[in-house]
């Protein structure tokens, strides 16, 4: 019998290595495109990390939650803090949810850490040939194919027959760029500086994960294993502000002393600048192309629901192609992935994610103090922190996905 064509899966970022792994554990062939090779994979900047507690439900599924709980902190907490008076607002806690999950808990593991311990698992399995150092640059699709046109690692112009596409290339996607799929949304003037420190941030009060409002300059703060140990701080950047002045050693001290009221000199362990767009694909499927993952949309980080959300897209898509490959489900399942995950991009991350930003960066001071009390009465009341985690650890994205027909 004729081997069947893979699914063709452009990236091994999260969101594609996710669906590799959970394609071929349902015994579907996988050939995953990357266009970085094993050389350089591993140099990519920090990103993406508080993996919420249904999205380490889905790595337990494919065997990856193991391998990364040992690299990454288990943070039952997060906290919301006023600069201005340097108070806490107010405290949640995800053991609420311990009858809903069995991790009642983010797990703080970066991207790299992911993609690295996936990436092992993907080569290791028998059904996904990892092709590394190779470009996709185009698809051609008829009714019952669809060819990718890549440059392979020999510099060399090749073809990959596949049953699918699955686009999982990140924002910039050349799939959804050749399907001509508006990106409908905006971005944000201002860029956002990410700090990385080793030190202690815990002697001030603050916890693992720490959103903190302030009408000039409010910030997100993370902690992640080392080594070294480290902390993640998150600045918003005036548009006008000259990138390399930004970087400068004396300015990443004068942000981080000036954040915590302290004159002392910090030991700084990288920095990166980047843009926050808010935007989702119009389509997320078109014949035997689908997008997934910051392919399809993309969102200010603050909330950690970027890579969350695209990894929930992975595993939903999965399970409807393998269907549809076993003959137990036609190709309208995509058209369900589509109404399903393009309602939770839409109504859930990119109103959460605006919402998030809003709150911080609030100006006025009698909405501020709205806002703060709100948080307060959520937090104290446990029926109402229950609620409000159920929401930010994406539960009830997902239930309502499952129930859009
Ligand atoms: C600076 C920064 C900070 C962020 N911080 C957060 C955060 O704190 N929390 C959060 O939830 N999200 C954050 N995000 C977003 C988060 O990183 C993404 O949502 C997540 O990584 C999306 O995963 P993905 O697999 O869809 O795409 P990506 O992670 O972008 O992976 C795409 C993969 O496709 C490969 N690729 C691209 N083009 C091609 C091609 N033509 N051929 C072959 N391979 C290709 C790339 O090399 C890459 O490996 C951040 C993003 C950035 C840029």
């Amino acid at each position: 019998m004729a081997k069947p064509d893979p699914v063709v899966v452009v990236g091994a970022g999260p969101v594609g290595l996710c669906l590799a792994l959970a394609l071929a554990q349902q015994d579907v062939p996988v050939a995953l495109i990357e266009a970085m090779s094993d050389g350089n994979f591993l140099d990519q900047v920090p990103r993406a990390g508080s993996n919420h507690p249904t999205t380490l439900e889905f790595f337990d599924r494919i065997g990856l939650y193991e391998k990364l709980e040992p690299r990454g902190i288990v943070a039952p907490k997060f906290h919301y803090w006023d600069r201005q008076n340097n108070a806490l607002i107010a405290e949640f806690d995800h053991a609420l949810l311990k009858d809903d999950t069995r991790f009642p808990f983010v797990l703080q593991c970066e991207r790299i850490k992911i993609i690295e311990e996936a990436l092992k698992m993907a080569k290791a399995h028998p059904l996904i040939e990892a092709r590394m150092a190779t470009e996709f640059n185009g698809f051609e699709q008829s009714a019952d194919t669809v060819t990718a046109q890549v440059r392979n690692a020999a510099g060399e112009s090749e073809t990959i027959r596949g049953s699918y596409l699955v686009s999982a290339e990140g924002a910039r996607s050349i799939a959804r760029k050749n399907l001509n799929v508006e990106f409908e949304g905006f971005t944000y003037p201002e860029r956002t500086i990410n700090i990385e420190v080793a030190y202690d941030f815990r002697k001030h009060g603050y916890t693992e994960r720490n959103y903190i409002s302030d009408p000039v300059e409010y910030s997100n703060l993370f902690h992640w294993k080392g080594p070294p140990d480290r902390w993640r701080i998150h600045f918003p950047t005036n548009i006008d502000e000259d990138e390399d002045q930004l970087r400068q050693p004396n300015a990443l001290q004068g942000r981080l002393k000036r954040f915590l009221g302290i004159d002392r000199d910090f030991e700084i362990c990288g920095c990166n600048l980047y843009t926050v767009h808010q935007r989702v694909a119009q389509r997320f499927r078109s014949g035997r192309v689908v997008l997934a993952g910051d392919a399809a949309h993309v969102n200010s980080p603050i909330g950690g629901m970027g890579l969350n959300s695209g990894v929930h897209d992975a595993f939903n898509l999965a399970d409807k192609l393998a269907r549809i490959l076993r003959g137990d489900a036609d190709e309208a399942e995509l058209d369900r992935y589509e109404r399903q995950r393009r309602h939770v991009a839409v109504k859930h991350t990119q109103a959460q994610t605006i919402r998030n930003k809003r709150l911080l960066e609030e100006r006025d001071p009698a909405v501020r103090q709205r806002n703060h009390d709100e948080l307060r009465r959520q937090a104290e009341d446990p029926a109402l922190a229950r609620k409000f985690l159920l929401r930010t650890a994406l539960f009830e994205s997902l239930r309502e996905a499952e129930r859009i027909a």
